[in-house]
């Protein structure tokens, strides 16, 4: 049977890792600039560390919150993008599929 006191010590460890299992979960779904179609594409989660000399079409102000790919809200720091199922891109990064928004 579990005391009062073991009560009051398994609560805090339990939300502790809860949390912790939060922050794993969030951070894997987001798609990584080592993800094999991310290097293929030349993502980068900050636009402006695109590899301008490989990828040519790169041109300044273009991040994913504004790519027509884009199935986040305008606002949202990272959402969905068809080209990495399952995962997110951050609202800042940048791809050589980038196509402006219509
Ligand atoms: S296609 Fe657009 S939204 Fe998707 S990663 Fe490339 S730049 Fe970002």
């Amino acid at each position: 049977m579990t005391s009062r006191r073991q009560f009051i010590q398994i609560v805090p460890a339990a939300g502790a890792a809860l949390l912790v299992a939060r922050t794993v979960s969030a951070q894997s779904d987001m798609v990584t600039e080592k993800d094999p179609e991310a290097v293929r594409l030349g993502y980068v989660s900050d636009a402006n560390k695109a590899d301008k000399a490989k990828f040519k079409n790169w041109a300044a102000g273009e991040h994913c919150a504004n790519c027509g790919l884009f199935q986040g809200k305008p606002t949202d720091a990272a959402g969905p993008c068809p080209l990495y199922p399952g995962k997110k891109v951050s609202a800042k990064g940048w791809c050589s599929a980038y196509v402006k928004k219509a």
